[in-house]
């Protein structure tokens, strides 16, 4: 295993931690002031398109896409320490057009959209002029397993009509999300897996509702997390993205690259926690010594230290693997990175919190809010349990031949 990451990667991330430290966090203030001067939780501040132009004049722009014409081309290897440093600064991902769900509705429209869509939407969100959503997830049927999605995608005539109930449909509140990449059912008849397919549609077409934002642990903003209801929405047969029931499988091309992504920022998360926690640690007295000379706190931080270390290697190892011999080849270790570095990324806010006392809950510090993302990091993309049952079924499938008949 090699995890040098390139010169060009070390080079990238040194420009993009300058990029953060000198223009991106000294605007959050300026962000959450624009926000909040609106008195929309959802209203996009303008500061953000300053810093996407700067992040673009420094060439600091779309580093996710791996493969293909578009983007910086990093392998995963490469990309993985750039995505670390988005994931400790709660800007600088969509300042730098590297942000979920445009990143993994890019890389589909790149890989499986015709010239057509590519121009329409694509060009656009690789631009950074639009914004788009992922509408899968639907309140009435048990979504973690995606053969219950029930919404129906049905031909008429030149179009496709659309009826179905969505939730979770993150970024649908943004009014700058113009496009949902949607999945429902085609092909009733067919087999679990190729009953589902994907289409584009645009968000402005009549029959799209955006009938509420979800909170999440009493919170709502941003591009937020829409339920969603589309009636009767027509839309032409070429907005299908692929093939009639080729859903499932744009799903999983979806989700490899993405739930990387997603690790690599939640361990950029865990370490800005446990930056503030030595910081705390030390600075902080109680009962006549300050907080770092406490045996419990320094037992702690080095516990901390550790998983990061191990989730860290973990994800480069899948990284690496996803680079040289593939994503399928790597399934074990995609699945496993998408649940151990939540785990971490939760164990070790938490323990931030703790240390913090009370501040460590209120919004004067971002704990509360790190750890409100970690926490949904169990659930998006599937939650903990299906990656895990997926993990033991190649482990116990090795052993298969044990098993009695008939079972
Ligand atoms: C903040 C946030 C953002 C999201 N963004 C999007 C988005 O943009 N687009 C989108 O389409 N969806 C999105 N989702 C939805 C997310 O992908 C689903 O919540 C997830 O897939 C689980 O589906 P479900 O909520 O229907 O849970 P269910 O399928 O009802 O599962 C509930 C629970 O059952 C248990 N369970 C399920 N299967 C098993 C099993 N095999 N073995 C043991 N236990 C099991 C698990 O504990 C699971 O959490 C988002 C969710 C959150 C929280």
């Amino acid at each position: 295993m090699d995890f040098q990451p390139s010169l060009r990667s070390d080079e990238l991330k040194a420009r993009l931690v300058e990029f953060d430290d000198e223009v991106v966090r000294p605007a959050e203030p300026v962000y959450r002031q624009q926000r909040a001067d609106s008195g929309d939780p959802h209203y996009p501040p303008p500061v953000m398109e300053e810093l996407k132009a700067e992040a673009r004049r420094r060439e600091l722009w779309n580093l996710f896409l791996p493969e293909g014409d578009h983007g910086a081309k990093l392998s995963n290897l490469d990309y993985a320490p750039l995505c670390e440093v988005m994931g400790g600064s709660p800007l600088l991902s969509e300042a730098t057009n590297c942000a979920a769900p445009d990143t993994g509705n890019m890389e589909i429209l790149a890989q499986f959209g015709t010239p057509l869509q590519q121009e329409q939407w694509l060009q656009p969100l690789l631009d950074g002029e639009i914004r788009s959503c992922f509408a899968m997830t639907e309140p009435w049927v048990a979504s973690s397993d995606a053969t219950n999605i029930s919404s129906r995608i049905e031909p008429d005539g030149d179009d496709y009509v659309i009826n179905g109930h969505k939730w979770f449909t993150s970024g649908a509140l943004d009014p700058r999300c113009k496009v949902a990449v949607f999945m429902g059912v085609t092909n009733p008849g067919a087999d679990a897996h190729r009953r589902q397919s994907m289409i584009l549609v645009p968000m402005d077409a009549p029959g799209v509702t955006v009938v509420r934002g979800l909170p999440v642990f009493g919170h709502s903003e941003g591009g937020g997390h829409g339920e969603t209801l589309w009636e009767n929405v027509r839309v032409p047969k070429e907005n299908l993205l692929g093939e009639e029931g080729g859903g499932f499988a744009i799903a999983q091309a979806r989700l490899g690259p993405g739930r990387i992504h997603h690790c690599m920022r939640a361990i950029g998360l865990a370490e800005r926690a446990l930056d503030l926690m030595c910081m705390r640690a030390q600075t902080r007295v109680a009962f006549g010594k300050p907080l770092a000379d406490q045996g419990v706190v320094r037992e702690r931080i080095a516990e901390s230290r550790m998983q990061i270390e191990q989730v860290r290697l973990l994800t480069l190892k899948t990284a690496w693997m996803m680079d040289t011999v593939g994503k399928k080849a790597a399934q074990t270790e995609i699945a496993a990175i998408k649940v151990m570095a939540a785990r971490v990324a939760t164990d070790v806010i938490d323990r931030a919190i703790q240390l913090f006392g009370g501040a460590g809950v209120t919004d004067d510090w971002p704990l509360a809010s790190m750890y409100a993302h970690a926490r949904t990091l169990h659930l998006v993309d599937g939650p903990d349990e299906v990656h895990m049952r997926q993990i033991a079924r190649r482990e116990l499938g090795k052993y298969a031949y044990l098993r009695p008949a008939g079972f």
